[in-house]
């Protein structure tokens, strides 16, 4: 609950001016932000992602981290395309025309709808990315092993979900040791589990982060920090069938969705209409990884 809160202390932030990253950027109006080129279709909330996303990609390279760790060259790993660089590529969406969409579950908190969702997704025969936290694998291990099983794709949401910035929660940034020991502990859980691997898909919980983090995440094999493009804004409150509606009208080519799997979020209960109203866009859809690696 608490960090719902301070997420809703995001967008009170961000609405009044300040940029936040919090996880409802999708309700804040463009409003100083120039249209760029994009396709008629796109809509105002998508425009203002895309230019973010821009934004993102043209960070400066990476400063020194407090603790001064040096930074190595990132790990390749054979059946992905590396970024160029030594900072993690923000992905909040992938330039594409095709018509695919990828569909991600943060689980951080209770079990909530998962069995509900993996039932929904099973019915459907689609594949979503899994944004896990190591301690909610752990919580619900069972879970965690048919999520694997059925082929889903996991992401690393850190260990405990502490923000690695201290941006959302005032606590401080994480140092580099400590943030390479949530995503070792989590990578670790998922391993014993599942035998599955997390790399090199990472997602910030609250969305926090910055240069340090996009660098400290690369040196141990992160090379995507993977934000989103539609905030279902279910763990703010919003009905199932207005769920379906705001990610109805804000799918475009290559996005990246973000829901929850918790019982405070009614997600799960939204997702037959949303898949049914996706195809009938004429939309196929899958996880970060294939949406990434084509
Ligand atoms: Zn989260």
């Amino acid at each position: 609950m608490a960090r719902h809160l301070v997420r809703l202390g995001l967008v009170f932030a961000a609405a009044l001016g300040s940029l936040g990253l919090g996880c409802a950027r999708g309700a804040i109006p463009p409003a100083s932000v120039p249209p760029p080129a994009a396709t008629a279709e796109a809509t105002a909330t998508s425009i203002h992602e895309h230019v973010l996303s821009t934004a993102t990609a043209t960070t400066p390279a990476p400063t020194p981290t407090s603790t001064g760790t040096a930074i190595a060259a990132p790990v390749a790993r054979a059946a992905v395309a590396v970024p160029a660089g030594i900072a993690a590529r923000v992905v909040d969406r992938w330039p594409t025309e095709r018509r695919f969409i990828a569909l991600s579950f943060d689980a951080g908190s209770d079990a909530g709808y998962t069995a509900q969702i993996l039932d929904t997704l099973r019915e459907h025969r689609v594949l979503v990315s899994f944004g896990m936290t190591g301690h909610w694998a752990e919580q619900y291990p069972d879970l965690m092993r048919r999520i694997v099983a059925d082929g889903h794709h996991l992401i690393n949401h850190t260990y405990d979900h502490g923000s690695f910035t201290g941006v959302s929660t005032g606590r401080g940034p994480q140092t580099s040791a400590q943030r390479h020991d949530q995503l070792r502990r989590t990578e670790e859980t998922a391993r014993r589990l599942t035998g599955a691997e997390m790399r090199p898909y990472f997602r910030p919980p609250y969305g926090d982060y910055d240069a340090s983090v996009n660098a400290d995440i690369a040196t141990v094999g992160y090379h995507y920090n993977v934000m989103w493009t539609v905030d279902s804004l279910g763990w703010n409150g919003l009905s199932a069938s207005g769920i379906v509606q705001r990610c109805l009208a804000r799918a475009e080519p290559g996005a990246i969705l973000i829901f929850h799997v918790g019982a405070q979020s009614q997600d799960g209960p939204a997702l037959p209409a949303l898949l049914d109203g996706l195809k009938q866009q004429g939309y196929s859809f899958g996880t970060v990884a294939q949406l990434i690696e084509g």
